[in-house]
């Protein structure tokens, strides 16, 4: 670790901005469409990826043991629900490390760069698995569409959530300056 890092740390905390990616987070994942817990959909999907759902699973990226669920097509962009929701296709065993290394990249170029001379099969068995169970992305547009009043009710929740966090943080500046000079 580097010295520079600690630097983070040294400012004012930001409510608002801590919080901001956790809010449009939650207000997409919340209209995000899912799949239904079907044990034996699963063991297929599973076996799609060339896993034997009977053991542990294992990491699609590197082959370490998995220990989390990685959401391939994020459910954010442009601070608004991408269009991929919590389906069985755009949920991938993955362990912690990839998982975080990944972010919101590409999963295609990011096997590549993991296993540089294994990703061929993976790859294939990805494709395979993202046709037979990713459902054809939802467009925003068309979901505003389709429920405009509810879409626009959530935005003005959203902002009133944000103004509010806002407000406090205006707040906590007084607190600390009064901190400051007692
Ligand atoms: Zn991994």
């Amino acid at each position: 670790m580097k010295i520079e890092s600690i630097k983070a740390h040294l400012q004012p905390y930001s409510i608002m901005k801590k919080s901001q990616t956790t809010i449009n987070h939650a207000f997409a994942s919340a209209i995000a469409p899912h799949d239904a817990y079907d044990i034996k959909t699963l063991k297929a999907a599973m076996a799609v990826l060339g896993q034997d759902a009977e053991i542990d699973l294992l990491c699609v990226y590197c082959d370490e043991p998995a220990e989390t669920w990685d959401h391939v097509f994020g459910l954010v962009r442009n601070l608004k629900f991408s269009g991929y929701g919590h389906v069985v296709g755009n949920l991938l065993p993955c362990c912690k490390k990839c998982n975080s290394e990944k972010g919101n990249r590409d999963w295609e170029d990011f096997l590549k760069k993991k296993m540089p001379s294994n990703s061929a099969k993976k790859i294939e068995n990805l494709k395979r698995y993202f046709e037979k169970y990713l459902p054809k992305k939802f467009d925003y547009e068309e979901i505003k569409t389709l429920c405009p009043d509810e879409i626009n009710q959530l935005n003005v929740i959203k902002d009133r959530i944000k103004a509010l966090f806002k407000e406090a943080d205006v707040l906590a500046e007084a607190v600390r300056e009064k901190i400051k000079k007692a």
